[in-house]
């Protein structure tokens, strides 16, 4: 492809949610009887992560609610008492006695369901966080428990955003799930009065409601789809903003003047989003007004036939007063009901996409073979083959590749030529998509992963600034212990003691600027800390990826001279660009284009026509700047 045709190409869109996606249409298919239907699953399944959260708190909810609809009948009976008694014949202090026991039994229940209302919101605000932790620890174990592969596989952190804001919401299912059990209970309590009353009002009533829950089923559907549709730019505007207030980003954008392109980008995407979110809303607000509508027509068609049974003696003057007040009641619990439910099923879509990202763990659970193995001897890759998924073509292509206990191979070769893969690979990061890797003669697809892991130590390319203090940062991922001297000998191999001995607390010091009082590293002593971490475990396999890329000469140089004594009891892959500390090496390997084209000692390769010799001499060419000074003559 020239350069010409890359111009002419339209720039990538984002599109995480396409049409077809398995959540798309699902949300297709929410409708009220669909949602009738998963209610009570839903139901059980918030009041089951409650119980396990916090049980005496649950059963308190349970029995406020079931008192609550209690103390509403019963106000609602002391209501028509009460109305008779002050309706009937006689003198008003007769009437007036004859109707305060039924005041007495009115104002008891209200000022109950008073007190139960607040015990419940404390309740379950007392449940709802705790919740929330449950479910975002979940999520994280899941996401650390999956193949490294998910991360190359399109969709997968989408899914991981999609199933986090399933762990967000859970919280509001525990309140959405008591106002849903408060409106029932008292819905359950007016109609039962509603039912002694007169039978007919019963299913009038429902049908009064049917208008609205039909309108909030379908703007919960709405907005549902809405939110699957913009996760893609949700997440860029969240990565964007990430760059944008990040300390390692803040200098390029300024000396490289990209704010205002950063920004207009930022300006796009959020408008794109909000353009979404307001079809949605004024679907919603549709919607909403035709329910309204609806619901209107019915309940005067309620209230029409109250005023028939009233003309027609079938209701007496104390009971329709009665009905009038349950009516209002129970119109408010309707709502209340199917608002509530149309949330927790939004909610349940949510949590869906949670319980579903657990379940496959994105679609890429880690593969656990049952061979629990030593500290490897011998690594070897044989006829090696990996592609990325989604990548049309190999990026390791047939790899034959050995390095055994106090071995050190050195992999070289140019950029994208396959050395950080292969070292995935080798280190059981990532399965052979054909041929081998073995341990001792075990494929690493019949390994345990993690008890696999305990036997390596990697420093990747990009390996992470943990904001934690120098100790941690060089203990992480090891038992804890109190001996420093195992820290100070593998912080010494790495060059980083004198980093630590410089820190104002020595390796108690919180290596962390942006956080109150961290300190900060340059990134060639971040580099010597990552290397103490990987000298400090304990592993037979020590793959080391471009490991002094940001070192000076002398930190370089005592690495190298380390590696050895490092290479004692171990097996080391050294990937490197400074080619001539290669010769510390006992076997180079390079690699071009996921093949091995060459393999020797420093010696051979550096004699021998080939790509090393030829990147070697590249290296230690010197003519280029020569060449200008004598181009512009004395003077400079
Ligand atoms: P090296 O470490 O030698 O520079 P890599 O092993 O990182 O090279 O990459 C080898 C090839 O695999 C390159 O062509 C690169 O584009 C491709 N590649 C690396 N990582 C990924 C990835 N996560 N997804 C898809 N392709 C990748
Ligand atoms: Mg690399």
């Amino acid at each position: 492809m020239t350069s010409t045709d890359i111009d002419k190409q339209a720039d990538e869109e984002i599109n995480f949610a396409w049409e077809g996606d398995s959540r798309w249409e699902a949300a297709k298919y929410i409708t009220l009887r669909h949602m009738a239907g998963r209610l009570p699953h839903l139901m059980r399944r918030s009041l089951s992560i409650a119980w396990r959260v916090d049980r005496p708190s649950v059963v308190g909810l349970l029995a406020c609610q079931i008192v609550s609809g209690i103390a509403a009948a019963l106000g609602l009976f002391a209501t028509t008492s009460t109305i008779a008694a002050l309706i009937s014949s006689g003198n008003i202090s007769d009437r007036l006695w004859e109707a305060w026991p039924s005041v007495a039994v009115l104002a008891a229940a209200a000022g109950i369901r008073a007190t139960l209302f607040i015990t419940v919101t404390w309740l379950s605000s007392r449940i709802a966080p705790r919740v929330q932790q449950e479910f975002e620890l979940m999520l994280l174990e899941a996401a650390t428990g999956s193949e490294l592969a998910a991360y190359d596989s399109p969709g997968f952190r989408d899914r991981w955003d999609n199933a986090e804001r399933g762990a967000i919401v859970s919280k509001d299912i525990i309140e959405e799930g008591q106002d849903f059990l408060a409106a029932f209970v008292s819905l359950m309590a007016g109609a039962v009065v509603l039912g002694v009353l007169h039978p007919l009002l019963i299913p009038f009533l429902l049908l009064a409601s049917l208008p609205q829950g039909i309108a909030q089923v379908h703007s919960a559907r709405v907005s549902y789809l809405a939110s699957v549709k913009m996760v893609g730019h949700s997440r860029m505007i969240g990565v964007l903003r990430w760059h944008l207030a990040d300390r390692h980003s803040a200098d390029q954008i300024r000396a490289g003047t990209m704010a205002p392109f950063l920004l207009d980008k930022y300006r796009r995407l959020t408008h794109r989003v909000t353009d979404v979110h307001r079809q949605s809303v004024a679907e919603g607000a549709r919607m909403a007004f035709l329910g309204a509508l609806g619901g209107g027509l019915a309940s005067a068609v309620v209230w029409g036939l109250l005023i028939a049974l009233l003309a027609t003696g079938h209701l007496t003057v104390a009971a329709a007063g009665t009905a009038v007040l349950a009516l209002r009641t129970v119109t408010g619990s309707v709502q209340g009901v199917v608002r509530n439910a149309a949330m927790i099923f939004r909610t349940g879509m949510y949590m869906d996409d949670w319980s579903k990202f657990l379940e496959e763990t994105g679609g890429h659970r880690l593969a656990v073979g049952d061979v629990i193995p030593g500290g490897p001897e011998e690594v070897r890759a044989e006829n090696l083959v990996y592609r990325y998924e989604g990548s049309e073509k190999n990026a390791l292509d047939g790899i034959d590749f050995t390095v055994r206990t106090g071995e050190i191979v050195a992999l070289v070769g140019e950029n994208g030529s396959g050395k950080s893969t292969l070292s995935r690979l080798l280190t059981r990061l990532h399965l052979p998509t054909s041929g081998t890797v073995t341990w001792d003669g075990h494929p690493t697809t019949s390994l345990d992963p993690h008890a696999a892991w305990k036997h390596v130590s990697l420093v990747p390319q990009d390996f992470s600034c943990w904001p934690m203090t120098a100790r941690d940062n060089i203990t992480l991922g090891q038992p804890h212990s109190d001996d420093e001297k195992d820290i100070w000998e593998a912080a010494s191999a790495a060059g980083a003691d004198e980093v630590v001995r410089e820190l104002r607390s020595g390796l108690s010091t919180l290596l962390a600027r942006e956080w109150l009082n961290g300190a900060e590293l340059s990134g060639g002593q971040w580099q010597r800390v990552a290397l103490a971490r990987a000298f400090y475990r304990p592993a037979a396999l020590l793959v080391l990826d471009e490991p002094t890329s940001a070192l000076d000469p002398r930190a370089e140089h005592r690495i190298f001279a380390n590696l050895r004594r490092a290479a004692r009891d171990r097996a080391v892959v050294l990937v490197t660009h400074r080619l001539a500390n290669v010769a510390v090496a006992d076997r180079v390997v390079v690699l071009d284009h996921g093949r091995v084209v060459q393999e020797g000692t420093f010696e051979m390769l550096s004699k021998a026509p080939g790509l090393f010799r030829e990147l070697l001499e590249l290296q230690n060419d010197r003519t280029v700047p020569a060449q200008r000074r004598a181009a512009k003559g004395p003077g400079l």
